[in-house]
């Protein structure tokens, strides 16, 4: 039987971290396992790339906030993954949710820039459907990149990775936790849930549920006029077009398009194509930037996106660093974008970790 320090469950942006982050602080027996053959290669990789700094979230200040504190930190410490002299433009719908001015308003009130962009205006936006836009300081990330500098770091810190390996949590006692894994049973002292979408499927019961969204990311070749540009459309049911870097292409997601369907039932996480959308998002786009009608659909990426249902009185942070009720040696971990990374970093250095 295989024995551990730390068994570590989902290769992705947050499991590679936990482990790091472990390791760091002294545990000397870390293992991640990770089913896909590769680290990274499931909603670490098909995601929008968007490095959050705030402009998205114009109706939640407190989410504005965070999303600012974090930006900073992760751009300089990711600078190798941050796709360059790309200006991303954020045009406010005349039906948004948000008026330009308040949206300036809300920029000002977080700190974060934004300058009219009248030249982007003529140049991408009809007029009678687009009320203004902004240039803003927000960026788009590799996650190629980001999950080679993982595997380089993993590899120094001697972490122990077993990649198409795939686990499920059997039995636990008070001392250690035992995981029928698919090259054999592993005990571990702590074990950590890190499975995203599949958080509620490792054998345990978790308090945060989450719901399970099958996500659309259309790719596309962008016009011209999109060259060095990205471009977000709030606020309600618009579309984003950003730099896909990993595939050196562009993404388009739509906030009606794109989810397919959703559950929260646990256990039923299959990904179930039923036909892309991307003539839809394509066609509603072109109505707001006729441009768009210059660009190529490539194909479409799918995967599922874990959103947390909070319960009434729980935190309101969008991350889940959750000990189990089953065992005190299990943890479930679900970040809700990237730069939250952060955020379960405290988490994992404020607490005690008795150790082997
Ligand atoms: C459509 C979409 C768009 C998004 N856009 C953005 C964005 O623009 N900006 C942003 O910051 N965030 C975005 N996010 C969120 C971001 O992608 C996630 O917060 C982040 O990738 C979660 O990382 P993770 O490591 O928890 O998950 P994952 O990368 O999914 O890693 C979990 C891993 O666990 C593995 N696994 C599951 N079950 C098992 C098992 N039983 N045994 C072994 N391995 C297992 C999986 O194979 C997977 O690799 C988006 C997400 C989606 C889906």
């Amino acid at each position: 039987m295989n024995e551990v320090g730390a068994l570590i469950v989902g290769g992705g942006f947050y499991g590679c971290h936990i482990a790091l982050a472990l390791k760091e602080l002294g545990f000397n027996r870390v293992r991640l396992i990770e089913r896909e053959n590769g680290l990274m290669r499931r909603a670490s990789y098909v995601n929008q790339a968007r490095v959050h700094n705030g402009y998205h979230y114009p109706r939640s200040l407190p989410t504005g906030m965070s999303s600012r504190r974090n930006f900073s930190r992760f751009v300089e410490e990711h600078s190798f993954a941050i796709v360059p002299n790309v200006q991303m433009v954020y045009g406010i719908a005349r039906n948004s949710r948000v008026t330009g001015s308040q949206f300036a308003r809300f920029c000002s009130e977080i700190g974060a820039p934004c300058r009219e962009d009248k030249q982007a205006m003529v140049e991408l936006f009809d007029p009678a459907l687009i009320e203004t836009c902004f240039s803003v300081n927000e960026i788009a990330f590799d996650s190629t990149a980001l999950a080679r500098d993982l595997a380089v770091r993993l590899n120094a810190a001697g972490i122990d990775c077993r990649l198409g390996v795939s686990g499920r949590i059997s039995s636990w006692n008070a001392s250690s936790v035992l995981v029928e894994t698919s090259e054999g049973p592993v005990r571990a002292q702590y074990v950590f849930n890190c499975t995203y979408a599949y958080l509620d499927s490792l054998g345990i019961r978790t308090r945060n549920r989450i719901k399970k969204e099958l996500a659309e990311i259309a790719l596309v070749q962008p016009p011209r006029q999109m060259k060095g540009r990205a471009v977000t459309v709030m606020d309600g049911p618009f579309f984003s077009s950003m730099p896909f870097p990993a595939l050196s292409c562009y993404s388009l997601t739509h906030v009606r398009y794109t989810p397919h369907m959703s559950w929260s039932k646990p256990g039923d996480d299959a990904l179930r194509f039923e036909g892309s959308r991307s003539e839809a998002m394509m066609r509603d786009a072109m109505r707001y930037m006729p441009c768009m009608s210059d660009s190529t659909y490539l194909r479409s990426l799918y995967e599922l996106k874990a959103i947390l249902i909070r319960s009434e009185d729980s935190d309101s942070r969008p991350i889940v660093f959750e000990q189990s009720e089953d065992s005190e040696r299990i943890y479930s971990v679900l970040g809700s974008k990237i730069d939250n990374i952060y955020d379960v970093h405290e988490y994992v250095k404020q607490k005690l970790w008795p150790l082997q």
